[in-house]
């Protein structure tokens, strides 16, 4: 089964996707970053992803 990932309109893999409804972490980070803008790396949700290229996380 496949879902189109909102963020990104990417489709991808509902099972085994810790990210649903997004398509990798990164869009859900996407999402969520209209609130956690800076530090949306959420302990324990964060999934490596070989496409993502994370910015250090800066610090004030
Ligand atoms: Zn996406």
């Amino acid at each position: 089964m496949k879902i189109k990932c909102p963020v990104c309109d990417k489709y991808a893999d509902w099972s085994d996707n810790p990210s649903r409804p997004f398509c990798s972490q990164r869009c859900r980070n996407v999402d969520l970053g209209n609130w956690f803008d800076e530090d949306y790396r959420v302990a324990g949700e964060y999934v490596p992803d070989p496409e993502q290229n994370q910015p250090e996380q800066n610090s004030h």
